[in-house]
């Protein structure tokens, strides 16, 4: 039985119940409460707590339903705007469930109180698994609504130096379409144009395309490359730093 249930919700969001005891489970970003019941009524399981990786509604949509039915806690970055909100977590703080360890990663950009979550790796459950919202997708990255580039090409930095096994649960299905981009972008990178090949096809058989791992990340993920001269070549800005490439690249993405 798998530890992490990816659960598909409002056509291309990922919500996810990560079952961590015999008894017991966590569930993030939950937008949507129906697919959450019927896992924790199918498996028997208490749901204990909420993470929220951001405000917005298409990730925390059922926090309170489920609160209210579960009387789980809700943990999250951002006291005012995550409904039922129990506890604010900060950069490093660790949250232990059950026998994890869970590292909250502190991601400004995509909104000034995003958070990423990583489960620190351990010899009993393996690599480290990161949920990252919407500040790392599968190829791509979130919009910057709340702040500059900067910000955001900083918290990525964050995130790429987690190993290379760690595994990315994201918040969204953009798949395919950030693949596009990052070919439309590296037009000879072969290992982004095999990725596009299986996502399209796990698309087609209605799969998830999570997880994925920092280390196919870091050689298909445009946002992530910004500071490689394959990446400089190709907007033909050679000697740019790697932030204002970063911005440049979310620039073509908003009009992609
Ligand atoms: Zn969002
Ligand atoms: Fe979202």
């Amino acid at each position: 039985m798998d530890r992490i249930v990816t659960i598909q919700a409002f056509g291309d969001n990922y919500i996810y119940l990560c079952q961590y005891d015999e008894h017991h489970g966590f569930a993030v970003d939950p937008c949507e409460s129906t697919g959450i019941l019927d896992i924790l009524q199918e498996r028997q399981l208490d749901l204990k707590l909420i993470l929220a990786t951001h405000h917005h509604w298409d990730h925390v949509g059922a926090v309170a339903e489920l609160k209210g039915h579960a009387g789980c806690r809700v943990i999250g970055c951002d006291k005012r705007r995550i409904p039922g909100i129990d506890s604010v977590v900060a950069d490093g703080q660790i949250i232990e469930v059950g026998d994890d360890k869970v590292q909250v990663i502190a991601t400004p950009g995509h909104t000034r109180t995003s958070a990423c979550y990583y489960m620190l790796p351990s010899r009993a459950t393996g690599p480290g698994i990161l949920w990252t919202g919407d500040t790392l997708f599968v190829a791509g990255c979130g919009r910057l609504l709340e702040c500059d580039a900067q910000t955001m090409w900083d918290s990525l930095q964050k995130l790429a130096s987690l190993p290379d096994d760690t595994l990315i649960y994201c918040g969204h299905n953009y798949t395919v379409e950030d693949l596009e981009f990052a070919l439309s972008i590296e037009p000879d990178n072969q290992a982004v144009r095999q990725q596009l090949r299986q996502a399209i096809r796990m698309q087609e058989e209605g799969d998830p395309t999570v997880p994925s791992t920092m280390a196919q990340e870091k050689k298909t993920n445009p946002f992530l490359r910004s500071d490689t001269p394959e990446v400089k070549n190709a907007l033909k800005i050679p000697d740019a730093q790697a932030v204002d490439v970063f911005a440049e690249l979310r620039r073509r993405k908003d009009f992609f």
